[in-house]
């Protein structure tokens, strides 16, 4: 190894772990199901993304593996080259129908959307009007673009239209866009979609959604942009396969003009192999199972309300959110990493969140209900937080 690589990473590795900010990960031993095997323990998982459950469900996993045996491992190629399958036209024509737009291109992540969609529309020339709460990989998308980041208060209306108009009277921008996550996973608050498309229409803002903690989730399943019945006012809906869809993706819906542009100017799409057949055929069967029932997504929002309910009644700090992301603010850093791994010992896997993620001294433990978990695990949750929590005199 390179002396100054080593002595780089020396030096930074030490610091992390002196500063007790060192993330040790944990491996899982089996399927991220509701309840998880960690160091042979056997735990109630409260800390996934896997929404509805459907990561595990028995349907999906058989027809990725008819799939595999007629189509294979593997795409093969670029889409462009010849890994397009038509496995993979089906499912783009499937969520579009699932997102109520023209037309629909699939990504190999969610991440990839946004380091594809942003930077083929966005240039120097141009501005971003971005939430300042918008996840990482938002950020690095605007980055790419090389357009003026103008970040605004988080959900802050006022600040979005003072920021629009002093962007669009300035006469410098070509174009502006206004970004935002459909709902914020940290806190579980649901973007004011509405307004921010009342000021988009006022300062003549190209709107963008990433909607990848509502698809499956809100909007009876259908996602954010659907709950405020907005699919034809937003001109980029974001979303991502692996959370409530289960398995791994990303995708983009909007217009037809807008997706063909994409398939020959976003990089993601032009110079990274497309999505495996098998996942992608157990994607476009889970679409299909959220557009023809709402049975799982009303399953998650029980369990979301039965969780808070019990969580509150307790006198923890369950903060204000509008959806099933549940967190349990305890404030101070030590002490909510001390009771996330007390929960870890009492069998409960639920992550600690702390600052920079989250502003400092509002430490919480966040947890994840999912449709597939059973009122039993969630009641062992619940009297686990109930130990834990006067333990620690989080609550009397
Ligand atoms: C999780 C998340 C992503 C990343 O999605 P992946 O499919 O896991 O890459 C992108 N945007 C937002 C808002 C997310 O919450």
């Amino acid at each position: 190894m390179a002396a100054i690589l080593d002595q780089f990473l020396d030096q930074n590795l030490t610091e992390l772990k002196e500063q007790g900010l060192y993330n040790e990960i944990d491996p899982v031993q089996g399927a991220n199901g509701p309840i998880i095997q960690v160091n042979g323990q056997s735990l109630i998982n409260l800390s996934s993304n896997n929404y509805l459950g459907l990561a595990t469900n028995d349907e999906l996993k058989k027809i990725a593996q008819t799939t595999i045996e007629r189509y294979g491992v593997g795409a093969g190629a670029v889409r462009t080259i010849n890994g397009t399958l038509d496995l993979h036209v089906k499912l783009e024509e499937k969520l579009a129908e699932f997102k109520g737009t023209e037309a629909a291109i699939s990504y190999q992540s969610g991440f990839n959307c946004n380091m594809a969609a942003i930077s083929a529309v966005m240039d120097k020339n141009d501005a971003i009007l971005s939430d300042q709460l918008n996840h990482a990989s938002i950020i690095d998308g605007c980055r790419l673009s090389k357009a003026k980041i103008i970040p605004f208060l988080h959900s802050d209306m006022e600040d979005l239209r003072k920021k629009a108009k002093e962007a669009k009277e300035s006469g410098q921008y070509n174009k502006i866009m206004v970004i935002t996550d459909g709902v914020f996973s940290m806190d579980g608050d649901i973007a004011k979609l509405p307004e921010i498309v009342e000021i988009a229409k006022e300062f003549d803002l190209i709107t963008y959604v990433d909607d990848a903690h509502g698809s499956g989730v809100t909007g009876k399943g259908k996602g954010t942009v659907k709950h405020f019945g907005l699919e034809k006012e937003i001109d980029f809906q974001i979303g991502t396969l692996s959370k409530a869809i289960g398995v791994v993706g990303g995708y983009v819906a909007g217009k037809q003009k807008l997706i063909d542009w994409l398939k020959v100017r976003s990089r993601p799409f032009l110079f990274s192999t497309a999505l495996p057949p098998g996942d992608v055929a157990a994607i476009t069967a889970a679409i299909q199972m959220l557009i023809d029932s709402t049975e799982l997504h009303d399953k998650l929002w029980e369990n979301g309300d039965y969780l808070k309910a019990g969580l509150k009644k307790l006198g923890f700090d369950i903060g204000a959110s509008e959806t099933p992301i549940t967190p349990c603010i305890i404030g101070d850093e030590k002490l909510t990493q001390t009771f996330s791994k007390r929960l870890f010992e009492e069998g409960v896997y639920a992550k600690s969140i702390v600052f920079p993620t989250v502003p400092k001294g509002t430490g919480r433990v966040r947890n994840m209900p999912t449709a597939a978990h059973t009122k039993e695990m969630l009641d062992e949750a619940i009297a686990t937080y109930e130990k834990v929590g006067k333990e620690l005199g989080v609550i009397s």
